[in-house]
């Protein structure tokens, strides 16, 4: 709505209120950040704010200010939770201050990080190149940074099916290939494994799920027979997936004895390390890790136990040619050029499947440096210390059962009253979580091993302290009574 003919712009019109709301939103934000262990972990959106995002869309302005304030108002006070320490649902980092600074700052120098020459560009190799450090991998291999792991395991297993192939996969697609492919993990495998052989047009039978030990670890001479079936069937084995850290269990499998097979069988190596990789960094567990450098492509995720704000994840490849084979693609409009802004040596367009990308290398980078990964390799020991703690805890308490051994961080327990079946147990565990949830004192999740329902904390948390795992306790324990009090809590599915 400009009031003449003066031409409009995004900018503000008054650049020291805008200044003065900024300063007002980080101020806003470092209180509710240095004050999160005060407040629940987690609360439903009350009906009435969820109603206040079914709105038309906005032709005219509301202004700067309005639109913050309905963030501070809407969105800021029912978080998800993971910033919390008493949060271990799934596996989430928490963030950190400067990581969102870095966030901040990477809208505002707002890069594209397809390619070119710019600096930003130099950032994300660094960036890329310590990954490499942080996992054994030589200065030669190639990577980029992604929204995540699943991204950065479906890069990695593109990368793993092209150079695998017997036919020229880009020109002909996958019907083009004589001996059908199959992919190799074990049934703790991520799920983001099956998206990506579905996406990659293998289909999800060509992912051979192998069987595990009473650990969680792959079999490998169930491995060895299913590589062998398929060789007499005429399938082509191309690539084994090794799990640095199942999402379950924590389970890592014996990733020195898998290089050894896939070297032996002439099979690509992929390690998914979204939870893992990084504990090559802790001083008193890195040996658990030991073969990782030995893969030809890893996948790690940095918003997981490294704690950058999402999206960061980063995938690397040994053999950097194989990368640029699969995705470099030069139309005339994105000639690379000897000199200027279109120069630079590398264009991560050439190394995944985006073209236009955002600067998340910059939160890294800030990260990186704030802190040193010594301290990321400290809490990733202290948060598996705790794992020990909380099991320990559990172990010593008659009404709970741990489910799992414990590896890394990851720690599968239940609530057992006497006198419940399989099914019930189940049940009861399955609302004493929804409880509490709905609690605001902690928030695990949960997963099934062979059919029995568990209660599962992933401690990836640098604000846990050893008294936040008591207190999550006390509170399953009071729950569990209190259920167990009640006719309704043996059977809650019946109420
Ligand atoms: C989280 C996770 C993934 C997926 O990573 P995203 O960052 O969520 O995309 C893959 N594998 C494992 C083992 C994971 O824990």
């Amino acid at each position: 709505m400009s009031a003449n003919d003066a031409p409009e712009t995004l900018d503000p019109e008054d650049w020291p209120a805008m200044r003065a709301l900024a300063h007002r939103a980080v101020d806003d934000a470092f209180d509710w950040l240095s004050s999160v262990r005060e407040r629940p972990v987690w609360q439903p959106t009350p009906a009435a704010i969820a109603a206040q995002f079914h709105q038309a869309l906005p032709r005219t302005p509301q202004g700067a200010e309005r639109a913050y304030q309905d963030f501070h108002d809407w969105v800021l006070p029912y978080p998800m939770g993971n910033v919390h320490p008493r949060f271990y649902s799934w596996f989430m980092g928490n963030g950190t201050p400067l990581g969102a600074i870095g966030d901040f700052l990477s809208a505002i120098v707002n890069p594209n990080m397809g390619g070119g020459n710019h600096v930003a560009i130099q950032v994300e190799s660094q960036v890329v190149d310590w990954c490499k450090e942080i996992v054994g991998f030589p200065a030669e291999a190639s990577g980029l940074l992604l929204s995540g792991a699943s991204m950065a395991n479906l890069v990695a297993l593109a990368v793993a099916r092209n150079a695998t192939a017997d036919c020229d996969l880009r020109e002909q697609g996958v019907g083009a290939q004589a001996a059908p492919l199959r992919v190799y993990a074990s049934v703790e495998v991520h799920s983001c494994a099956q998206k990506a052989v579905e996406m990659l047009g293998l289909g999800n039978q060509s992912l051979r799920k192998v069987p595990v030990d009473a650990d969680y670890r792959i079999d490998l001479a169930a491995l060895q027979r299913m590589i062998d079936e398929d060789h007499a069937r005429g399938c082509k084995p191309a690539c084994v997936i090794g799990n640095a850290g199942t999402i379950n269990t924590g389970a890592v499998d014996d990733l020195k004895a898998l290089a050894a097979l896939c070297k032996r069988e002439k099979l690509w190596y992929h390690v998914d390390g979204a939870i893992g990789a990084v504990v090559t960094l802790a001083p008193r567990r890195r040996e658990l890790l030991a073969g990782i450098e030995l893969a030809d492509s890893v996948a790690l995720d940095l918003h997981k136990w490294l704690h950058v704000p999402f999206e960061a994840g980063c995938t690397l490849v040994r053999n950097s040619a194989a990368q640029r084979a699969t995705f470099a693609l030069t139309p005339a409009y994105l000639k690379h050029a000897e000199r200027g802004l279109a120069s630079g040596a590398v264009w991560f367009s050439d190394y995944g499947p985006q073209l236009s990308r955002g600067f998340r290398a910059l939160k890294v980078w800030l990260s990186f440096k704030e802190h040193g990964l010594d301290k990321f390799g400290r809490l990733i020991d202290q948060n598996i210390d705790q794992a020990h703690e909380l099991a320990a805890l559990i172990r010593a308490e008659p009404l709970l059962e741990l489910m799992a051994p414990v590896v890394l961080n990851i720690v599968c327990w239940r609530y057992r009253p006497p006198n419940l079946a399989p099914d019930q147990l189940n049940a009861f565990n399955e609302e004493l979580l929804i409880r509490l949830h709905e609690s605001g004192i902690a928030a695990p999740s949960y997963t099934t091993l062979n059919g029995q329902y568990c209660l599962r904390a992933a401690i990836a948390n640098h604000r846990t302290e050893s008294r936040d795992l008591k207190i999550m306790l006390d509170a399953i324990l009071e729950i569990g009574a209190a259920m167990s009090r009640e006719p309704l809590g043996r059977n809650p599915n019946k109420s």
